[in-house]
C-alpha cells in the first residue's frame, strides 16, 4: 500500500482521526482536509501521529465552498469522505447547520472525484441513521440490514435533522456516483465508541458521557438502545472497503444492540467502587424497550472482527477520564 495516496475529508474529527492513524500505519500517504489549519486543537493530534511527518499532508477545505476539494483530491487513488456536521441535540437552523453541508458538501466532494481521473474508489461515511429510522423500528422489535432505508419524511416530522441530513446525503451520493461512474462504497456505523484521539469532546462521545454520568438518553441512544461499534473497527472497515476489490454497496457496521442499562452494568463490574447512575426511564418500565437488531454479516465478510462491548466501553471510559471529561472521582462510593 506504500505508494498509494488517499484523501480523508474532515480529518480532525473523532472517526476520521482514527482512520488517518490506521491509514498511516498501513503505509498510505494521506492528504487530509480540515477546516482550519491554524487551530492546534484540529491538527495537533494529527501531526503527532506515527508516520505523519513523512506521509501526512494537511489541507484546508470546506464542504460548503464549491470546488474546495478539487486540488486535494486530484492525484489521489482513493477518497474517504467522512466530513459531515454531527449535531444530534440542539439544532437551530437544520438547513444551514446540517442538511446543506451534508448534501451539497457530499456532491461537492464527489464532483472533485469525478473531475480527478485518478480516483479508483470513494468510501463514504454514512450512518445507521440512514438504515433504521422508520416508524415501526421505534415501537417493535425488528431486524434491519443493508436493504433497509430510513424514512426521511418521518425523520423530518420527528425533527431528527441529523437523520434527515445523512439520509439525503447518502441518497445524493448514490445517485451522483451512478450517474458519473464513480465506484462508491458506503459504511453505515452505529453509535461510535472507543478512545478519542482528538483533544475535544465530539458530539457522540458527549452523548456517551451523558449516559454514564447522568443515566440520560439522547438522540444517540434512541429509546434507550445502545446501537454501538468501536471507532477502531470503523477505521478498519473503511480501509478494507477501499482495499477489497469485491467490496460494494452499503455495510451496516454495528457490533451489537443492547439496552443502555446493560452498558452501565458493564461499567459497575469494571469500576466496583464507582456509583454509576440508573437510566431513569428504565426504572419505570424495564421490559418495554423495543430492540432493533442489525445484521452485521456483510461487514464480517469484509474481515471485521468486532471489538467486544466490554473492551470498547472500558476504552472509551478510560479515554474520557484521561482527557478529564469524565471526573470519575466525583462518583466514588
Ligand atoms: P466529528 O468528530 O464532529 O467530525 C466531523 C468532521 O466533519 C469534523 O472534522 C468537521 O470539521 C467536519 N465538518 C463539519 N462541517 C464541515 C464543513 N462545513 N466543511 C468541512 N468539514 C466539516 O464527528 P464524527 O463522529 O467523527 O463523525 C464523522 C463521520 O462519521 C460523519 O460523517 C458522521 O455522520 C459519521 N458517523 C458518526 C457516528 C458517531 O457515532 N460518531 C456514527 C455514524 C456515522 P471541523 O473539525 O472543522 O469541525
Amino acid at each position: 500500500m506504500g505508494d498509494k495516496v488517499v484523501c480523508v475529508t474532515g480529518a480532525s474529527g473523532y472517526v476520521a482521526s482514527w482512520l488517518v492513524k490506521l491509514l498511516l500505519r498501513r503505509g498510505y500517504t494521506v492528504k487530509a482536509t480540515v477546516r482550519n489549519l491554524s487551530d492546534p486543537s484540529k491538527v495537533g493530534h494529527l501531526r503527532a501521529l506515527e508516520g505523519a511527518e513523512e506521509r501526512l499532508h494537511l489541507f484546508e477545505a470546506n464542504l460548503v465552498k464549491e470546488g474546495s476539494f478539487d486540488g486535494v483530491i486530484d492525484g489521489c487513488d482513493g477518497v474517504f469522505h467522512t466530513a459531515s456536521p454531527v449535531i444530534l441535540e440542539h439544532v437551530n437552523d437544520p438547513q444551514v447547520e446540517l442538511i446543506q453541508p451534508a448534501v451539497k458538501g457530499t456532491l461537492n466532494v464527489l464532483s472533485s472525484c469525478a473531475k480527478a481521473q485518478s480516483v479508483k474508489r470513494v468510501v463514504f461515511t454514512s450512518s445507521i441513521a440512514t438504515i433504521a429510522y422508520k416508524k415501526h423500528t421505534q415501537t417493535t422489535d425488528v431486524l434491519v440490514d443493508e436493504t433497509s432505508f430510513s424514512d426521511p419524511i418521518f425523520a423530518e416530522e420527528m425533527k431528527q435533522w441529523y437523520v434527515v441530513s445523512k439520509t439525503l446525503a447518502e441518497e445524493a451520493a448514490f445517485k451522483f456516483a451512478q450517474e458519473n461512474g464513480i465506484d462508491l462504497v458506503i459504511i453505515n456505523p452505529g453509535l461510535v465508541i472507543g478512545p478519542l484521539l482528538q483533544p475535544t469532546l465530539n458530539e457522540t462521545s458527549q452523548c456517551f458521557l451523558s449516559l454514564i454520568s447522568e443515566g440520560k438518553y439522547t438522540n444517540a441512544t434512541p429509546g434507550g438502545m445502545f446501537i454501538y461499534v468501536d471507532v477502531r473497527d470503523v477505521g478498519n472497515a473503511h480501509i478494507l472497503a477501499f482495499e477489497d476489490s469485491s467490496a460494494n454497496g452499503r455495510y451496516c457496521l454495528v457490533a451489537n444492540v443492547m439496552p443502555c442499562a446493560q452498558v452501565l452494568d458493564i461499567l459497575r463490574q469494571l469500576y466496583p467502587t464507582v456509583k454509576f447512575p440508573m437510566c431513569s426511564q428504565d426504572e419505570e418500565n424495564p421490559s418495554a424497550l423495543p430492540l432493533l437488531q442489525v445484521c452485521n454479516e456483510k461487514a464480517k465478510s469484509l474481515g471485521i472482527n468486532f471489538t467486544s462491548v466490554e473492551q470498547s466501553v472500558k476504552d472509551v471510559t478510560e479515554s474520557l477520564i484521561e482527557k478529564k471529561f469524565f471526573k470519575i472521582s466525583e462518583f466514588n462510593i
